[in-house]
C-alpha cells in the first residue's frame, strides 16, 4: 500500500489535523523515555475519541500495519517505541475527565489525562487518584493502566491495578468494549486485570473508569539520614515488622543526594550515605505519635539525623528533590541506564551491597534512588553513550542487577513493565510453559500480531511461535523444558 493513501485514509478518519507525517516532526516519535532502542513510526495520529481510534485500528488491519499505543511517552522500557515502524496512536488529544461521581466513588476519564492534573482536579472534591509516578506531572493514566505503574506512596495505597475499575477499548479487531463499569462487582472474566499492565499489546484503552481515594487529613515527612545504605535498607524491613505502615518509604543513596542537594538547597551532610525520606498519613490525632515509634525505628538503627519537613513548603521542597532525582542525574553523567527489579524488602540490604560490586567491577558510578517501601531498586547507571566500551559496560552491569535481584527471590520489573528493554530478561524469570500461556492469552486477542509487534515476549521466541507450541500438543510436550 502507498505510504500516501495510508496518510489520506487516515486523514479521513481524524481529520487533517489529527495526522503527523513530517519527518522530521516524526523524531519526537522514535523512542519513549528509554533511548537505547529507537524505531521510526510510519505516521502518527492523534485521535480524539474511541471511534477514531476504532476506525484507525480498522484501516491498520486491513493494510496490515502494526499499531504502537502512545501516552505521554515517558516510558522507560521502550514500549512506546515503534520498534517495527507502524501507526503511533497518541492519545494526547483524549485528555478529558468525564465524570466524578464520589457517591460511587469513581471518576470516568479519557486516556490521555495527565496523571497529576487528574489528582489535582479530583482536590477540591477531597479525593485523589492514588498512583503516583515519579514522572507524575507528565504521564498519563492510559500509559499508567498500561504499564500498572507504581510511585512513592503505592506502599500504601496499591499500584495502578488497584485502582482500575474497569475500562472501555478498542481491540485489534477494531471492536470497542467494555471490561466493567465501575462497579465493585464482577461476574465472569477479569478482562479489566488482563489489560492492566499488557504493555498496549492487546488493545487501546479510550477511557477508564478510576477508583477514588480520600486525601489524608494530614500529613508527616521527615528525612533520616543513615551512615550506610545497608542500615537505611534494614530500617525499611523493621518499621514494617514493626506493624507500621507508612504512606512512603524512599531511600536516595549518597550519589543521588549529591545531585539533588544543591539543586533543591537541602543542606544534607556529605557524610550521609543514604537518605531515608518516611511519610506517615492519616487522621490528625496520633500522627506525631506514629511518626515517633517510626523514628525510634531509625535511631535504634543507627541514624545520624532525622529532620522532619515542618511546612507544607519543606515537605513539597523533599519531595520535588525525590521525584526529580532523575532529571538531577544529568549533573552526574551525560546518560544514564535506569533499572527497574524488586527484591523481597529483607533481601534489599545484601542486594545493596551486590549493585555496589557491580558498579566496582565494571567501572562505572551507580547511584540509586528508589521505593525502599516495596523492595523495588532503581539503580541508575551513570555512563557516557558515545564512549562503546562505556556503553557495553552498562548493559552488562543492568543485566547483572536483573541476574542478582532473581537470584534473591525478586523479578526484573517493579513497574517500568518489559517493552523492549527487557524483552529477552524474561527467560530468566519465565519458564517455556509460562510464557507460552501468556502468548495464548495474547494471541486469543490480537492473532495476526499487530498490537505494539516485538514487545514483551522474547527476540529468540515470538508471541506467535510460542503461542503455536501451546496449540501443536505434542510438540509443546517435547519442548517443555526447552527456554529456561
Ligand atoms: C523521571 C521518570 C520517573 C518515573 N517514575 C516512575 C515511577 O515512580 N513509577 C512508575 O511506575 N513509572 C515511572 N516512570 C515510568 C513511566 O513514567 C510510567 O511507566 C508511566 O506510566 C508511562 O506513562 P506514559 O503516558 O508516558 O506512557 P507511554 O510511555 O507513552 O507508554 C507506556 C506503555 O503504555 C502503552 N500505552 C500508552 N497509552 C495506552 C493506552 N491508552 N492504551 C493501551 N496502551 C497504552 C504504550 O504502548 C507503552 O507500552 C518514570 C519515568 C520517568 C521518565
Amino acid at each position: 500500500m502507498p505510504h500516501t493513501q495510508l496518510i489520506d485514509d487516515l486523514k479521513r478518519i481524524v481529520g487533517p489535523n489529527g495526522v503527523v507525517a513530517n519527518p522530521d516532526a516524526l523524531m519526537t516519535y522514535d523512542a519513549d523515555g528509554c533511548v537505547m532502542d529507537i524505531g521510526e513510526p510510519q505516521v502518527v495520529v492523534l485521535p480524539t475519541t474511541a471511534e477514531q481510534v476504532s476506525g484507525v485500528v480498522r484501516l491498520a488491519a486491513r493494510y496490515g500495519v502494526p499499531i504502537v499505543p502512545r501516552g505521554a511517552g515517558t516510558g522507560l522500557s521502550g514500549g512506546a517505541t515503534p520498534i517495527t515502524g507502524g501507526i503511533v496512536v497518541s492519545t494526547a488529544r483524549m485528555d478529558r475527565i468525564l465524570q466524578v461521581d464520589t457517591r460511587n466513588g469513581r471518576v470516568l476519564c479519557q486516556p490521555g489525562v495527565i496523571n497529576w492534573e487528574l489528582s489535582n482536579y479530583l482536590k477540591p472534591y477531597g479525593y485523589q487518584f492514588a498512583p503516583d509516578p515519579s514522572s507524575q506531572k507528565a504521564c498519563t493514566v492510559g500509559g499508567n493502566i498500561a504499564n500498572n505503574s507504581g510511585g512513592p506512596h503505592c506502599l500504601k495505597y496499591g499500584i495502578t491495578a488497584s485502582h482500575v475499575l474497569g475500562v472501555e477499548m478498542v481491540l485489534p479487531d477494531g471492536q470497542i468494549i467494555w471490561t466493567g463499569e465501575g462497579a465493585p462487582a464482577l461476574s465472569g472474566y477479569d478482562l479489566t486485570g488482563v489489560v492492566t499492565g499488557s504493555e498496549g499489546t492487546i488493545g487501546l484503552v479510550t477511557a477508564a473508569w478510576l477508583k477514588l481515594t480520600r486525601l489524608p487529613e494530614a500529613v508527616r515527612v521527615v528525612l533520616a539520614l543513615f551512615p550506610t545504605i545497608a542500615g537505611a535498607s534494614a530500617t525499611v524491613s523493621q518499621v514494617i515488622a514493626g506493624g507500621f505502615l507508612p504512606a512512603a518509604l524512599e531511600i536516595m543513596d549518597r550519589l543521588a543526594i549529591k545531585a539533588v542537594n544543591d539543586m533543591y538547597r537541602l543542606g544534607l551532610p556529605e557524610q550521609a550515605d543514604a537518605a531515608l525520606l518516611i511519610e506517615v498519613d492519616g487522621v490528625e490525632d496520633g500522627l506525631d505519635d506514629l511518626l515517633a515509634d517510626v523514628t525510634a525505628v531509625c535511631w535504634r538503627n543507627g541514624a545520624i539525623d532525622v529532620r522532619p519537613a515542618r511546612t507544607l513548603a519543606e515537605q513539597n521542597q523533599v519531595w520535588a528533590a525525590r521525584k526529580n532525582a532523575f532529571g538531577a542525574m544529568g549533573r552526574l553523567a551525560p546518560t544514564y541506564y535506569l533499572v527497574d527489579t524488586v527484591v523481597p524488602r529483607t533481601r534489599l540490604p545484601y542486594t545493596m551491597e551486590q549493585v555496589g560490586r557491580i558498579s566496582a567491577e565494571y567501572r562505572l558510578p551507580i547511584a540509586n534512588v528508589f521505593h525502599a517501601g516495596d523492595g523495588n531498586l532503581h539503580p541508575i547507571i551513570l555512563f557516557d553513550r558515545r564512549d562503546s566500551s562505556q556503553n557495553q559496560r552498562a548493559l552488562e552491569a543492568a543485566t547483572g542487577v536483573m541476574q542478582v535481584s532473581i537470584e534473591q527471590g525478586g523479578v526484573i520489573s517493579g513497574e517500568h513493565g518489559i517493552g523492549v528493554e527487557k524483552q529477552d530478561y524474561m527467560t530468566l524469570l519465565f519458564s517455556t510453559d509460562d510464557l507460552a500461556a501468556m502468548a495464548g492469552l495474547h494471541q486469543s486477542f490480537d492473532p495476526n500480531d499487530l498490537f505494539n509487534p516485538g514487545k514483551v515476549f522474547p527476540k529468540g521466541r515470538g508471541c506467535g511461535e510460542l503461542a503455536a507450541l501451546r496449540r501443536a500438543g505434542v510438540a509443546w510436550e517435547s519442548l517443555k523444558h526447552g527456554v529456561n
